[in-house]
């Protein structure tokens, strides 16, 4: 008998009748004897239709305490239609809020970090045979206060229960069937991976694929959960996030190419290039809380010098205003900036043992006359920033120079 939490998402639970399949394939695994948390998210749509709401009674950012009160009810529905879904068919189930269950997290509303989970009641109902149906996305702060884990929070909620009640399988259900070495949607050729390990499923996760919340893969790395992605609706292996980094012959240079529309790109030029100008030019932006990603510097003309960086775009305005402020401050000619860019990232661990991906990665998009605007790189990923208007020409392009097309639909 195998203890087993499965995390429904949004589309998975989206109508009614989608509520009452997920209830029927809770109810078969019961009979195969297992022990089943279950954690949903909201249904599919309502966490946007609720921050549209808060958007519209206030100016700015709404107060993040009375959104986060607001955004758990969305889960909220959907644990109790579950749950009478599943009583109607006969099966003993309870639900729980985050705080019902006591996830607690830390003050930070709307991206809070859990800190502990109670296991005792869970454990209970499980021992009185009770399926278990927990809200995702949610967990309560030491005052009491409801707080949100940030969007895609629900994976890390049912990763966090998998590592406090031992699991032995954390089944990510959604409207794919496993992790793909690209977005399906974009690349009509992507293929499943059978399996991709937890390293690059970060890096993955980190560089845009929302097919898993970054955090959730972070502890199920730090704890060893097992964990898998598979489709609500339809049968199959799904993908295996796994620790081991089977070494053989097959194994692709690349396992997956990742790409994010949500950055912005900021430029200050003729900046004087004398010692500290890189502190000059990001402390500011570091000190209004803005996250710098990529940073790229020239090398100097005339002792003058170019320095571009990027943010997320939601900072993009801020951080241009704090940029333009920096060059009167510190005699640069002028500061502005683009958010029509985007970044697209190889990953794999096959590149730590293999020279020349990253000119195969160029060769590529100067191939399709895909200029490139700024680099990263790092262990077992090579990023790079295009206009977005050739995202998906990239991205399929790489897909193709690194051999990842699905045998039957290459050149699709
Ligand atoms: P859920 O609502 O179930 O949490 P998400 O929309 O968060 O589902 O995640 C599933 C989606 O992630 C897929 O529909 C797919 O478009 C997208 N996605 C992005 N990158 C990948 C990838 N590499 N493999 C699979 N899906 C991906
Ligand atoms: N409902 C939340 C969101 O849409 C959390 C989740 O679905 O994982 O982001
Ligand atoms: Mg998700």
């Amino acid at each position: 008998m195998a203890l087993i939490v499965q995390k429904f998402g949004g589309t998975s639970v989206g109508t009614v009748e989608r509520i009452q399949q997920v209830a029927a394939k809770v109810k078969k695994f019961r009979e195969n004897g297992d022990d089943i948390v279950v954690v949903v998210s909201a249904m599919s749509g309502e966490t946007n239709r609720l921050i549209d709401l808060a958007n519209q009674v206030t100016d700015g950012q709404p107060v993040g305490r009375e959104l986060d009160v607001m955004l758990s009810t969305g889960e909220q529905v959907t644990i109790a239609l579950l749950s009478m879904a599943l009583i109607k068919l006969g099966v003993p189930t309870v639900s729980y809020t985050g705080s019902q269950v006591r996830i607690l997290t830390d003050s930070a509303h709307t991206k809070a970090r859990i800190l502990q989970i109670d296991d005792q009641k869970l454990r209970a109902d499980l021992k009185a045979g009770r399926v278990v149906v927990v809200a995702g996305f949610q967990g309560v702060d030491e005052h009491g206060n409801i707080t949100t884990l940030g969007r895609g929070g629900s994976d890390t909620t049912g990763v966090a229960l998998a590592a406090a009640l031992k699991a032995d399988e954390c089944q990510i259900y959604t409207d794919v069937d496993g992790v793909y070495t690209t977005d399906p949607r974009v690349v009509p050729q992507a293929r499943r991976l059978e399996k991709i390990t937890f390293e690059e499923m970060l890096e993955m996760a980190s560089l845009g694929s929302k097919v898993l919340q970054i955090r959730s893969v972070e502890f199920a790395g730090k704890y060893n959960v097992p964990l898998r992605v598979l489709h609500s609706f339809q049968e199959g292996p799904g993908t295996l996030i796994t620790l081991d980094e089977e070494e053989s012959m097959e194994q692709p240079i690349i396992s997956g190419i990742a790409f994010n529309r949500d950055e912005a790109k900021l430029t200050i030029r003729g900046v004087p290039d004398t010692p500290g100008v890189a502190f000059k030019i990001l402390g500011p932006v570091s000190a209004a809380n803005i996250e710098v990603d990529m940073i790229v510097q020239n090398v100097s003309h005339d002792n003058t010098t170019d320095f571009t960086f990027t943010v997320h775009r939601n900072d993009y305005a801020n951080a241009l205003e704090i940029l333009r402020a920096t060059a009167e401050n510190i005699g640069a000619r002028e500061a502005g900036g683009d958010f029509n860019i985007a970044k697209v990232s190889i990953v794999g661990v096959g590149m730590r043992s293999h020279a020349g991906v990253a000119s195969r990665m160029f060769e590529a998009l100067a191939k399709e006359n895909i200029n490139i605007q700024m680099i990263s790189t790092s262990e077992i990923k090579v990023s790079v920033v295009i206009e977005e208007k050739y995202l998906e020409l990239a991205v399929r392009a790489l897909h193709t120079a690194f051999e990842l097309d699905a045998p039957d639909r290459q050149g699709d």
